[in-house]
């Protein structure tokens, strides 16, 4: 075939799935239990992929989310990993991939906040964050990118953070980890772009989830105070980003940074 759509998107033309369909392909989400994590894996089986859920301490809502994922059709599992440990975003990786012989779509999610001011934050709390948020990101990305460049085909997309790109104070490790997101997503990109493997990161403002609550009410009205929207997103606000960026249709998009802030980041 001559036209370049269908070798970028991997989609035959004529093809019946419609635009938004994700049928028979596999995901997997990091930290998929709750949260935002959570809205990501719904979003993906609504879509009709089968979802792998990846969890660190809570077994149970993962099972919950799995159930949820079920009820909408296609299949979930959950698989225990902690992604600040190389070996076990490897072994999250290569479970997928056993489960249903395929891994389109890694969701880079999990993700922590250690936050106090930087001369008073610890060695062991900068290494935390950046173990967890960017060096999990990157482990999990080089397992799910050998799969993918066997099939020519794949999206990573990374949760970064509006953080990431304007800095916070009281956050400098947070702020890092999410920056590096972002140098990981455009270098990647560059190298995988070539074997139709999209890699992009979404970089959301103040998203209602538990981590948001464990902010004070007065840093949460101050960052609410800054919101052009006037409110803060929902977890299905970026879920809904993941889904377009993890679409067939969006594989000529790679190495960019889709904020979803209402207005924040503008
Ligand atoms: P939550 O704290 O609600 O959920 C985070 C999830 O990540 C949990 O399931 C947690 O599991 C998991 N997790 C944390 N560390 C690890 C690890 N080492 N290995 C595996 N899983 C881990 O946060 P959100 O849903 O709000 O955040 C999701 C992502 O979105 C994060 O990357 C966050 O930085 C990012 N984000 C959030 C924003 C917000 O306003 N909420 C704004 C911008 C970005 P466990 O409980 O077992 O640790």
């Amino acid at each position: 075939r001559s036209d370049g759509l269908t070798s970028a998107t991997g989609r035959q033309e004529g093809q019946p799935d419609s635009f938004g369909s994700l049928r028979g392909q596999t995901a997997v989400v990091t930290g998929g239990g709750r949260g935002i994590g959570r809205a990501i894996c719904l979003e993906l089986a609504r879509a009709g992929a089968h979802v792998v859920i990846g969890y660190r301490h809570n077994r149970q809502e993962a099972e919950e989310t799995a159930d949820a994922c079920r009820r909408l059709g296609p299949d979930a599992r959950i698989v225990e990993a902690d992604v600040s440990d190389p070996a076990s975003s490897k072994r999250l990786i290569d479970e997928a991939f056993k489960i249903h012989g395929r891994l389109d779509i890694l969701v880079n999610n999990a993700g922590i906040t250690k936050d106090t001011l930087a001369l008073t934050m610890k060695m062991e709390d900068f290494d935390r964050v950046l173990k967890a948020n960017l060096y999990g990101a990157f482990s999990c990305s080089q397992a799910a990118a050998k799969y993918m460049l066997r099939a020519r085909y794949g999206r990573i997309i990374s949760i970064s953070s509006i953080v990431g790109l304007h800095g916070n104070a009281g956050q400098t490790n947070y702020a890092t980890s999410k920056a590096g997101i972002i140098g990981m997503t455009k270098s990647l990109a560059k190298e995988l772009a070539s074997r139709s493997i999209t890699v992009n990161a979404v970089a959301p403002g103040m998203i209602d989830t538990q981590m948001t609550e464990a902010m004070s009410g007065m840093a949460q009205s101050v960052m609410k105070a800054q919101i052009p929207a006037g409110h803060a997103g929902r977890p299905e606000d970026v879920a809904a980003a993941v889904h377009f960026l993890a679409l067939p249709q969006a594989g000529y998009i790679t190495g960019q940074v889709l904020g979803v802030d209402g207005g924040m980041g503008a």
